[in-house]
């Protein structure tokens, strides 16, 4: 589904598309702080299949939504800044038209609507109040990770191969966000094999960085659209999959939920906006990459190369430095919300505030 198909009549009415994307990583941060008595907002805990859940309307209460409104399957949230759908037994839930899959789909009891708390704290919290991220590191630097390389060509696209496309938007990536002011480090930079463990190895020993792993997609020739992935929070299945027992454990990146989550969002929701892509979500997987990294880590799949369409697209070097441009947009907004949150949190230092439950669970 693209960004215009699924943005209602209504929705527009309230906030243009454009607006509300622009708003995503700036929304409620001035309204919280000026309500400091919700810090200690006491939610309502349902259980359900051993896991708790809090309802639309605790939601509603606490991020100050003035309007909530159930139409049929679906369940709508809008403020000024926000507005943030569910449907009833769906895992895919949008925020600002942008589409994010959850940890464990919305449930309906008794004619309400509960959402998990693990997805409460992990991902609606960070991406609608990102300024609230705790101990985030000011980034000065963007470890750039082009997927594949020598042996490995990764997915075979109709006119050329993944791994080359995605060093050349690394490139471009690089040079854009060189004219920003960042440093640049480049897992590879030819046409060489580099192993999983060792990327993980150049992000770990680079200071104030971030990661941003670039690959493009092949499936069934007919799959299209953007994905953009973070690791999935320790307990929760990676998205389309069913639970193992080996997702009970925490991995190292799981120190970065939160900045995970919001980088992914901001990235993500600004490829969409600049590129018109098909919306395919801010997804969740356990990809070596991104579990071994104790920085804020994304991997972006760029587009199918495989599709006949957007294999084309993705070929033409206009695209690819279009996406570049996107990405390093998204970083930006990633940073200035961290920037704020720095800010922010000055004036909080005393007295101490007690941090609202649905934080850090
Ligand atoms: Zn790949």
């Amino acid at each position: 589904m693209s960004l215009a198909e699924n943005s209602s009549p209504s929705n527009s009415r309230l906030c243009t598309r454009r607006d509300a994307l622009l708003r995503l990583l700036a929304p409620a941060a001035a309204l919280w702080a000026a309500h400091p008595a919700h810090a200690a907002f006491a939610w309502k805990l349902i259980q359900e299949d051993g896991r708790d859940y809090v309802s639309a309307q605790d939601l509603q209460k606490f991020y100050e939504f003035p309007i909530l409104k159930r139409e049929g399957r679906h369940l709508w949230f809008r403020s000024h800044a926000v507005i943030m759908r569910w449907t009833t037994a769906t895992d895919d839930i949008y925020i600002n038209n942008v589409k994010f899959c959850l940890s464990y789909p919305v449930l309906e009891k008794e004619g309400r609507l509960y959402i998990s708390r693990m997805d409460l704290s992990k991902l609606i919290d960070p991406i609608i109040r990102p300024t609230h991220i705790q101990n985030a590191v000011i980034f000065d630097t963007v470890v750039l990770d082009p997927g594949h390389g020598g042996h490995d060509s990764g997915a075979e696209g109709v006119l050329g191969l993944e791994k080359t496309y995605a060093l050349d938007t690394c490139f471009r990536l690089k040079r854009r966000l060189e004219a920003l002011g960042y440093k640049i480090v480049m897992t590879r930079s030819t046409d060489v094999f580099i192993d999983r463990p060792r990327r993980v190895e150049i992000a770990n020993t680079t200071p104030k960085a971030i990661f941003v792993s670039m690959h493009y997609n092949a499936h069934t020739r007919t799959a299209h659209g953007l994905e953009t992935f973070a690791l999935a929070p320790q307990g929760t299945a990676n998205t389309d999959k069913a639970l193992k027992v080996s997702d009970m454990t925490g991995r190292r990146g799981n120190e970065r939920d939160s900045e995970n989550i919001a980088l992914a969002t901001a990235v993500h929701a600004n490829c969409l906006y600049k590129l018109r892509s098909v919306d395919r979500g801010v997804k969740r997987h356990r990809f070596d990459v991104l579990a071994g990294i104790q920085r804020p880590a994304i991997l972006v799949e760029g587009g199918f190369i495989d599709n006949a369409m957007e294999g084309a697209r993705v070929h033409k070097p206009e695209f690819r430095e279009a996406l570049a441009d996107a990405i390093a947009g998204g970083i930006q907004k990633f940073r200035r919300a961290l920037l704020s949150a720095a800010a922010g949190r000055k004036p909080n230092r005393v007295p101490v505030r007690v941090e609202p439950q649905a934080k850090n669970r």
